[in-house]
């Protein structure tokens, strides 16, 4: 059970702060994920020469709005430069009159505005305060912070402007002997500390100058922002992790939404699962008795990665050594589904997104099951999906809809199928008249047909307690299988990877890896033990485009990112053990998993 509380300040400044930033104290409780939620404040830099100032920070969630001011002929105009002053652009117009309006229609959120002086200091603030003093409903109670930055008074002159003016101090070294009561922001430029474009890493030293500048600036017990930092999600990653209050960007929509996932798409694995090494002690050469062929939906190699990272480096699956790449467009998409993707492999025919086991004519296309069947295999289906779900009815069933069922289920009942453990429970009073039902816990010989139900639809997520079913049922239905003299056929799916990418969660996308991975240990066990055994691992496709642009192989941690919530047009890896191994490494179409089988089988 891990929580954290977001806290800014420790003194007096810090309630004012935490209510004027609108900060939501965010109580995160998984017994999972070990990584902190927090919440990051953004600062929209330069913010009036967004095509929209004002509007477009605001509405993207930032929390401090910088806007440059000159005073010219008793005026307060809205620019950098004195030269660019354009008639009508003032302080007024662009943002303190639009603030009004939140007031008045009762939806204003609390927020910094950084007024950054262009001109002269002590005149341009007393026409500033003059300005203010029409529009008391927002000095009113701080509704909102006005902090003075750029050019301004002596910091002994701080205390003689209104309660309503704070202000931005710029120096690190005199934070120790000024009277801080009227600083509320304390900036400094980053360039005084590195040069960093914001890709990769600072040098050791430069991260040393930086972090230093937060903690000193930090220990005055104020917020503090850099400027002229980089503007990339690495910088606004790196310097928000490292405690900066508020993230300077150009690209304040861009940054809240990013800032706003960053820990979400962290994960850290708080203890590294035992890999299996396998032993390679079999004859390359022979004729494999069974297959295995298993399938992680969605399971692409940033997923392995991903799971590999936060096990400290360590796989089962990446000790295999026979791997290929396969491509999984569909016959009418370059994006297949998992019907598709899965027909693809059952039968040797790509087809069209949503068809199960037909072409794209709706033809019946003959399946795996089937032919190994009829060479007399034993075949059996385990799936964290439901048995109805569409990689594994790709393997029994001929219908052009995935989400028919009820055809699924009565191809499921006429498929001959010997065993399955998956979800599906809530169709068992179809699927129950042929198969046997049994119990996990009991099972351990086959009775033909068999059924084992691991949840209603789908079985439990990793996080919501499947704990190790998979690999569990999948030992055991080895041990059934292998205690038969007939060969077996038995397809495995770790189906919920592709859960993790859908929903862009990290977590789930390591958790439902991991247990992929302690699977295939089941399997390669089993495989050495047998030495006759081809085991074929692969994915359907690829889901959400995730990527790692973050984390530490030391600590388990992995920082993920999304390209889409849903699939992917890139190549998935195939790892292969056993006698025929050999003839999957290259890189061919997703139909020749198909093809590889039959040949290595001799069938
Ligand atoms: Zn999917």
């Amino acid at each position: 059970m891990v929580y954290s509380l977001f806290s800014l300040l420790s003194i007096r400044l810090s309630n004012d702060l935490v209510r004027v930033l609108g900060l939501v104290l965010v109580c995160m409780a998984t017994a999972h994920s070990t990584f902190a939620q927090r919440t990051y404040l953004v600062h929209s830099h330069n913010d009036y020469a967004q095509e929209l100032p004002f509007w477009y920070a605001y509405s993207n969630g930032a929390s401090s709005i910088e806007v440059d001011i000159f005073l010219k002929d008793g005026k307060l105009y809205v620019t950098h430069e004195e030269h660019e002053i354009v008639e009508g652009r003032t302080l007024e117009t662009l943002y303190l009159d639009r603030l009004e309006s939140l007031v008045l229609s009762g939806e204003l959120r609390e927020v910094q505005l950084l007024i950054d002086l262009k001109s002269e200091a002590y005149a341009t603030l007393k026409k500033l305060v003059e300005v203010l003093g029409k529009y008391p409903s927002l000095t009113k109670d701080d509704k909102v912070k006005f902090v003075i930055s750029g050019n301004r008074p002596k910091p002994d002159d701080y205390k003689k402007y209104p309660d309503f003016i704070w202000f931005d101090h710029q120096n690190l070294d005199e934070l120790d002997t000024i009277d801080l009561s009227k600083v509320a922001l304390v900036s400094v430029s980053f360039k005084n500390f590195t040069v960093w474009n914001g890709y990769g890493r600072m040098t050791a030293n430069d991260f040393r100058a930086v972090s230093q500048a937060i903690q000193k600036a930090k220990s005055s017990g104020r917020p503090f922002r850099f400027w002229a930092t980089p503007d990339t999600r690495t910088a606004w990653a790196r310097l928000a992790r490292l405690g900066v209050d508020f993230i300077n960007t150009d690209e304040p929509a861009l940054a809240t939404q990013y800032l706003s996932s960053l820990d979400k798409n962290t994960y850290r694995l708080e203890k590294a699962r035992e890999v299996y090494t396998p032993t390679y002690a079999y004859d390359k050469n022979a004729e494999p008795k069974n297959i295995v062929l298993m399938i992680g939906d969605g399971n692409g190699l940033a997923q392995i990665t991903s799971a590999m990272i936060a096990n400290r480096g360590h796989l089962t699956v990446t000790g295999l050594k026979n791997i290929g790449l396969v491509k999984t467009a569909s016959h009418d998409d370059l994006i297949t589904d998992s019907a598709a993707g899965a027909t693809a492999m059952a039968t040797g025919n790509k087809t069209d997104n949503r068809a199960i086991g037909v072409g794209p004519n709706g033809e019946t296309l003959t399946n795996l099951i089937s032919v190994t069947k009829e060479k007399g295999f034993n075949t059996a289906i385990v799936t964290t999906d439901a048995i109805y779900g569409a990689t594994p009815s790709a393997f029994y069933a001929h219908r052009v809809e995935r989400d028919d069922t009820p055809g699924l289920v009565k191809d499921l009942n006429n498929s001959g199928l010997d065993l399955f453990i998956a979800g599906g429970q809530n169709e068992e009073s179809t699927i129950g008249n042929v198969f046997n039902p049994k119990d996990l816990n009991s099972f351990e010989t086959l009775s033909k047909p068999t059924a084992i139900y691991l949840g209603d639809n789908k079985a439990p997520s990793m996080k919501n307690g499947r704990g190790n079913a998979l690999p569990k049922s999948v030992g055991l239905a080895l041990n059934a299988l292998s205690a038969q003299k007939e060969p077996f056929f038995l397809m495995v799916e770790g189906a919920q990877i592709d859960n993790g990418g859908h929903a862009n969660s990290t977590s789930d996308i390591v958790e439902e890896m991991l247990d992929f991975d302690q699977t295939i240990a089941e399997v390669l066990r089993f495989a050495d033990a047998n030495k006759n055994t081809l085991v074929v691992i692969t994915a359907d496709h690829e889901t959400s485009g995730f990527g790692i642009v973050g984390g530490d192989v030391k600590e388990g941690t992995v920082q993920g990112d999304f390209l889409t919530v849903d699939h992917t047009g890139i190549m998935v890896p195939l790892f292969a053990y056993g006698p025929g191994a050999d003839i999957f490494n290259g890189v061919y179409e997703n139909t020749e998993v198909f093809q590889k089988i039959v040949s290595a089988l001799k069938l």
